[in-house]
C-alpha cells in the first residue's frame, strides 16, 4: 500500500517535471511559426503565395520547344495555372494583377519565362483582362482554332511550352485592330523598358 502511494507520488512528479520540460518547448514552437517573416516549407496546405522561380526569356523564339508531360505540369504550376495553361481554362475578368498594371517592361509566359508581349503593345479595353495588340514578337505565340464554345475563337498559346495564354479577336485598336485578350495567371511581368 505504502509503495503504491509512493510509486503514485514518483509519477505524478514525473509527469509534472514533464509538463514543465514540455512547456518551453511548446513556446518556443509556437512563436517560431506565428513569425510573419517565416518562409512556408513543406506544409502545403499553407495558403502563402509563392512565386515559383522562373528563368526569363528575351528576344524572338528559336524554335526550341518544351516538351513536358501535363504529370511534370501539375508538379510544377499552381493549380490556377495548370487550369489556365494547361486546361485552357480563363480567369474571372478583373481577378488578375496585370490587368491594370502600367508599368514598362515585359511580359512573359509564366509556364516557361519566354516573353510573349510588351507593356507597348498593352491597352485598356475594359474587358477585365490584360489586353495587346500584337505579341512581343509573332514568332513567340501560335495562334489556332478554338471551337469550344458555339462562336469560333483564335486561342492563343506560347511558342515554346505550348501554354494556353488567352485569345484574340479582331476588335482592337490601331495599329493591328487585334485585341489579344489573355489570363493574369498566365503571364509573368518584369520592369524594364
Ligand atoms: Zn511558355
Amino acid at each position: 500500500m505504502k509503495y503504491k502511494f509512493i510509486s503514485a507520488t514518483l509519477a505524478i512528479i514525473a509527469l509534472a517535471i514533464g509538463v514543465a520540460a514540455l512547456k518551453p518547448l511548446d513556446i518556443s514552437y509556437a512563436s517560431s511559426i506565428a513569425a510573419p517573416a517565416a518562409t512556408p516549407k513543406t506544409n502545403q496546405s499553407v495558403k502563402t503565395k509563392t512565386v515559383r522561380e522562373l528563368t526569363y526569356t528575351d528576344g524572338e523564339f528559336d524554335g526550341k520547344e518544351i516538351v513536358t508531360t501535363d504529370e511534370e505540369w501539375k508538379k510544377i504550376l499552381t493549380p490556377a495555372e495548370f487550369y489556365i495553361m494547361r486546361q485552357e481554362g480563363t480567369e474571372a475578368p478583373y481577378s488578375g494583377e496585370l490587368t491594370d498594371n502600367h508599368k514598362h517592361g515585359t511580359y512573359y509566359c509564366a509556364a516557361c519565362g519566354l516573353a510573349v508581349f510588351s507593356s507597348n503593345a498593352k491597352f485598356e479595353s475594359g474587358t477585365g483582362w490584360p489586353s495587346f495588340f500584337q505579341p512581343i514578337f509573332k514568332k513567340n505565340v501560335i495562334e489556332k482554332v478554338d471551337r469550344s464554345l458555339s462562336e469560333e475563337r483564335t486561342k492563343v498559346e506560347c511558342a515554346r511550352c505550348h501554354a494556353h495564354l488567352g485569345h484574340v479577336f479582331d476588335d482592337g485598336p490601331r495599329p493591328t485592330g487585334l485585341r489579344y485578350c489573355m489570363n493574369s495567371v498566365a503571364l509573368r511581368f518584369k520592369a524594364g523598358k
